[in-house]
């Protein structure tokens, strides 16, 4: 296939991309960038509870959106504003980068600056004017693949990126519409194989998007590691049949916690680690909350 694309574009097998997030926190290196969260931004202590649980060494972003593409003008649109509030508080006691969503150009500066990385979500994949403006914002961008898109048309909206000055832009496969409907979407883990031989662009996995059931969330995001994803997205809640949005796929904090600990040895089989020592160093919330976790690595 000749795709019609050139900063995307690989130059050598060993040409990769690592962006930087924050001080000490990269996506696209040895270590694995994993963000997790819930899908909306509900409350401050939904927040809370959510980085009182997660190690903070481990997990290197927390994702939580304030404006919700939904598919019912009636279903809750995020909280905005108000939103950005609880995300700035919760940024201050976990200092741990910001990943929320997105819709419009007239979103973006505002949202830069309360976000480490503006997700565009699968629905505004083609959103050339979106995309344009984001090419102009110096915040990391975190790209889901439209829910048809072909790998050519995802490759493409990168570059749209790209080429409007902003070259740092994490792909991130969600899953894609196919005619079975048991699962959510079919997660294309042929797609992160094909795009990492392809681009040298950080490419992480949602498997919560992909799969729409909890139950099959902790498997996918296993396989997704040991296939080579540079990481992982995932939606995670105090009370997960309780979220505001996607309570189906939503995982428990305990859940969410054994799956991190489960993702070592496989991130080890293939050449990759869960996260840097560095990065274990940053301050976060473990020091202000006296409660240990139960991490095992
Ligand atoms: C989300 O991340 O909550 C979301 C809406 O994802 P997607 O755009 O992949 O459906
Ligand atoms: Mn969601």
């Amino acid at each position: 296939m000749k795709i019609e694309a050139h900063l995307t574009v690989k130059k050598t097998k060993e040409h990769r991309s690592v962006i930087k997030i924050a001080n000490n926190i990269e996506c696209g290196g040895d270590a694995l960038f994993i963000a997790a969260g819930p899908c909306a931004v509900e409350t401050l202590s939904q927040m809370e509870s959510v980085v009182k649980a997660l190690p903070l060494g481990i997990i290197q972003a927390l994702r939580g959106s304030v404006y919700k593409p939904r598919t019912s003008p009636y279903s809750f649109q995020g909280l905005a504003e108000e939103g950005f509030n609880i995300l700035a508080q919760i940024k201050k006691i976990s200092h741990l980068p910001i990943v929320t969503e997105v819709m419009s150009c007239q979103q973006v500066a505002n949202a830069a600056i309360y976000a480490d990385i503006l997700q565009i979500g699968s629905r505004n994949m083609q959103n050339f004017e979106l995309l344009k403006t984001v090419g102009q914002s110096n915040k990391p961008i975190l790209l889901k693949r439209g829910l048809s898109a072909t790998i050519e048309e995802f490759i493409l909206a990168a570059e749209y990126i790209i080429s409007h000055g902003n070259p740092n832009v994490i792909l991130c496969e969600r899953g894609i519409r196919s005619y079975d409907t048991y699962t959510r979407n079919v997660l294309d883990l042929g797609a992160v194989v094909a795009l990492r031989q392809l681009t040298h662009l950080p490419v992480i996995v949602d498997p919560s998007h992909a799969a729409g059931k909890r139950e099959l969330v902790p498997d996918l995001a296993r396989a997704a590691i040991a296939c080579g994803a540079d990481g992982l997205i995932i939606e995670c809640h105090p009370k997960p049949e309780l979220s505001v949005s996607d309570a189906r796929q939503a995982l428990s904090l305990e859940d969410m916690l054994t799956l991190i600990n489960s993702l070592d040895s496989i991130a080890k089989a293939v050449g990759r680690r869960l996260t840097n020592q560095l990065t274990a160093n940053v301050p976060n919330a473990l020091s202000i909350y006296s409660e240990p976790n139960c991490l095992k690595v």
